[in-house]
């Protein structure tokens, strides 16, 4: 996937995380391309949206890609393959309060039916990261990952 012909970004965030998390860490990686938008080009301006995944079992994610490919097609005439997905860290990482979204295999295969590119992670702390690794999760920055 060439990061540099994708226009429009966006970023999922579990639902149940997003009742208490502003996504201010989610924002703060993609502006400081860090964690899982490291490998976006700085000097591309993309357009972000955010959404949750609608709830669980996260099958509301499809209707709203879904729309999202309308609109843009029928608006601007882009096609779905301007769009690339990330989904956050607290969909994809082990963590302290919780580990990885129970039903993340189900997104990726809705993911997959609506044909648009996606890719996996956003904050990635470093605290955490090392605590993951030493089998330890806590991080009290990011509420999840
Ligand atoms: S990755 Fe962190 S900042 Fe982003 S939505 Fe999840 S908990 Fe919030
Ligand atoms: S389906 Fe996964 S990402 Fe969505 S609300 Fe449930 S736990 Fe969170």
């Amino acid at each position: 996937m060439d990061l540099a012909e994708k226009d429009y970004i966006v970023i999922v965030q579990c639902d149940i995380v997003k009742q208490r998390c502003s996504g201010y860490f989610c924002e703060r990686s993609f502006s400081q391309r860090t964690g899982g938008f490291a490998a976006y080009p700085r000097e591309r301006a993309y357009r972000v949206t955010y959404m949750t995944c609608g709830g669980c079992c996260g099958r509301a994610l499809h209707r709203k890609l879904t729309h999202l490919k309308r609109m843009l097609k029928k608006h601007e005439g882009a096609d779905k393959d301007r769009i690339v997905v990330q989904l956050s860290s607290c969909i994809t990482q082990d963590n302290y309060h919780a580990p990885p979204c129970p039903h993340l295999d189900y997104l990726r295969t809705l993911l997959k039916k609506t044909g648009i590119d996606f890719r996996e992670d956003t904050r990635i702390s470093d605290k955490a990261q090392k605590r993951r690794e030493e089998g330890v999760y806590k991080c009290e920055e990011c509420p999840e990952p």
